[in-house]
Parts: C-alpha cells; sequence; structure tokens
C-alpha cells in the first residue's frame, strides 16, 4: 500500500479472480466459462466494429437493448447494459445500500457481494444457508435491507424457484431484492418475467456463461424502467461507454445466434448431469446443480488436496477456504473430453 492510498480503502481485501497460471498448459475448469467460442458470427462482427475504434460507442447501447428487448419481451427502459455483471451488481450496491439500508445476502454465495459491500463502506448480514447447503425463503422475508440472491447460487449451484423467489419480493415491498442469475440458462427459472409485477424486483444477467462471451465483458440488468434510471445515474456518472464498439457489436450477433448458445447449454446440462454420475460412482456427495459447474466433497480427500493433486495433473478446478464449504471444489463443467480427462485423473488421485 502506497502511503497515498485513502484511509477508507486501508482495510479492503480485493476479489480474486479464479487462477490463470501460465507455467502450462490447463484443463480449466475453475472459472466458469462455457465449453464452447461464441459463434463465428459474433468475432466478424467484433471484427467489423474494430474499424470504427476512434468513435466512441454509443452510451445508451440502443442496437443492443432492442435486441434484447425482443428477446426478454421487456421494453429498452427496463434494460441497462453493463460491463459483466460485476458491474452492475456494483452499481446495486451503490444505488440501493447505504448507511441506513444494509445489504443482506447468504453466507455462502457470490464473494464479490462482500467486496462490493465493502467497496461501498455498506454494512452486510449474512444469513446462513441450511445444513444441506439451501437457502431457506423464510429467512428473508423480513429483511430489513437489500437483499442480494444468486440464482442458482454460487458455488452451490442449488435454484430456487421463481415462485420461491417471489415469495420473498411479496414480503419485502421496501426493499430492493436483486437476482443474480448469471447461471440461470443452465437449467433454472428467470425471474425477468417477475418485472411486470414487482418494482422491487431487479434481475442482472451475463453474456459471460450461456452465451460464451466472458472474453469480451458484457450484462445486463432487467428492472422497472425507475429501478434501471437510478441504475442509468451511476452508470453515467462513472463511465457512460462502459460497453465498447466491439463488445456491443459482438453481443448483438450473438443474440441473432441465440439458438446455437441454447444448443450449447444443452451440450454443457447433458455433460453435468453424466459427470455428476460418475463422480457420485467415485463417492463423491454432489450438490444439485443447475448451474454450469458442480460443487462436491468426497469423505476420503480434503478438497485442498484434491484441488492440488489435480493441478499437478494438469487440471484446475476451484478450492474455496471458507470454513463451511473447504471440504468441497468447485468444477466447471467443460467438453466431454475434459470431463472424461478429469474424472479418469480424479480416479487416479483417489487411488493414491
Ligand atoms: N454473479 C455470479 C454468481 C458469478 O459467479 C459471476 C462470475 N464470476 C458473476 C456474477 C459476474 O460475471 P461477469 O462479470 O463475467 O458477468
Amino acid at each position: 500500500m502506497s502511503r497515498f492510498f485513502s484511509e477508507k480503502y486501508a482495510e479492503l481485501e480485493a476479489y480474486v479472480p479464479g487462477e490463470q497460471p501460465k507455467d502450462q498448459q490447463y484443463i480449466k475448469l475453475n472459472t466458469n466459462e462455457n465449453a464452447f467460442p461464441p459463434h463465428p458470427a459474433v468475432a466478424q462482427a467484433a471484427e467489423k466494429a474494430a474499424r470504427e475504434l476512434h468513435l466512441y460507442p454509443d452510451p445508451e447501447c440502443m442496437q443492443i437493448r432492442k435486441a434484447l428487448a425482443e428477446k426478454t419481451g421487456l421494453s429498452v427502459d427496463e434494460l441497462i447494459m453493463v460491463n459483466g455483471s460485476d458491474d452492475i451488481l456494483n452499481f446495486a450496491f451503490m444505488a440501493f445500500c447505504d448507511r441506513h439500508i444494509p445489504a443482506v445476502f447468504p453466507d455462502i454465495t457470490y464473494g464479490f457481494y462482500s467486496v462490493f459491500a465493502r467497496l461501498n463502506q455498506v454494512e452486510y448480514r449474512e444469513i446462513p444457508l441450511q445444513e444441506d447447503l439451501t437457502i431457506r425463503v423464510d429467512d428473508y422475508l423480513q429483511a430489513a435491507g437489500t437483499i442480494f440472491i444468486a440464482n442458482p447460487n454460487a458455488p452451490t449451484g442449488i435454484a430456487l424457484s421463481r415462485e420461491q423467489i417471489e415469495k420473498i419480493l411479496q414480503a419485502n415491498p421496501y426493499n430492493v431484492v436483486v437476482v443474480d442469475e448469471a447461471y440461470v440458462d443452465f437449467g433454472a427459472e428467470s425471474c425477468i418475467p417477475l418485472i411486470a409485477e414487482y418494482d422491487n424486483l431487479l434481475v442482472t444477467q451475463t453474456f459471460s456463461k450461456s452465451r460464451s462471451m466472458a472474453g469480451a465483458r458484457l450484462g445486463f440488468g432487467a428492472a422497472s424502467p425507475e429501478i434501471i434510471r437510478d441504475l442509468e445515474t451511476i452508470r453515467y456518472s462513472t463511465n457512460p461507454y462502459n460497453i465498447d464498439r466491439m463488445t456491443m457489436a459482438a453481443g448483438t450477433a450473438c443474440l441473432e445466434h441465440d439458438e446455437y448458445n441454447r444448443t450449447n447449454c444443452r451440450k454443457i446440462m447433458r455433460t453435468r448431469e453424466k459427470t455428476r454420475k460418475a463422480l457420485e460412482k467415485l463417492g463423491f456427495e454432489v450438490t444439485e446443480s443447475k448451474a454450469n459447474f458442480l460443487f462436491a466433497r468426497h469423505p476420503e480427500i480434503s478438497g485442498e488436496e484434491l484441488y492440488r493433486q489435480l493441478k499437478e495433473r494438469g487440471i484446475l478446478i476451484r478450492h474455496f477456504g471458507a470454513e463451511r464449504i473447504r471440504d468441497y471444489n468447485r468444477i466447471s463443467v467443460g467438453t466431454d473430453e475434459q470431463m472424461d480427462a478429469l474424472i479418469r485423473e480424479t480416479e487416479q488421485v483417489l487411488r493414491g
């Protein structure tokens, strides 16, 4: 830390993204990227847009908002475009939390929520997941703060139904409920259809997972026009050009080929279920994941040890140090070949 760093950030511990070691080629199953590259039209659109990089992008992101409006059945004033969904999660902490309004989220969830809370100097309350790592809906009915729920949750992959989230929305008319749907397209139910009815709902989604565009940094928020206007105030007060020309063109092309994305999601879901069965056969306990990753523990090997030994064998998975989940590992679902290699090497590790 330099002697100039503001004391307001002295205690801030930054978010730690999944490692990207360069020492060798790994089978990378640690950051929940899509197993498949984007549709070829996506790269073509980005290349074409690159020819106009001397010009600022459209700050209103109108072209892609129109395309998304068509896909979701929302109007453009119910949509905001962001630089990866991390961008809008931070905006939500800025816009809807303060000295009087804490953030409320599960004790085991996306690690960035507590970082954003500290960055924005707001209090947060963590509600413990149940013993089986599920969210107890009744714990969120008197939240007294802005609620953040990843659905499916991370890193468990376990999803709430739309009906369960609706119960939380109904019980919290004075609180904003942020539903982070980064992984929703791998088998969970989106809450976007509830936006018309609930003015306290903000849904966030990303192009990083189901749309194979993690490298481009594109996400969006969907909510009532009033909530979107608040978020636009934050966006225009930080970086109105947060979506660059190439990403905007790539994202629009990506939506034009959504059937390709959906086919890949179905493939990943099939591979997920196949891998789950194979892991269970090896003695793992695996959560009921509706995401593009699995969360698993084995009675005979610690999470950290399995992570370490697989890394030595060229396979990266994600281990978290938090007390409650340190026996587990999160394993992104890759291609069938990658998952066959994972199972093969894991079997070897278990044999010792
Ligand atoms: N929410 C959750 C639950 C995530 O796991 C991630 C990915 N790390 C994000 C949001 C943010 O993803 P992105 O910024 O790539 O859209």
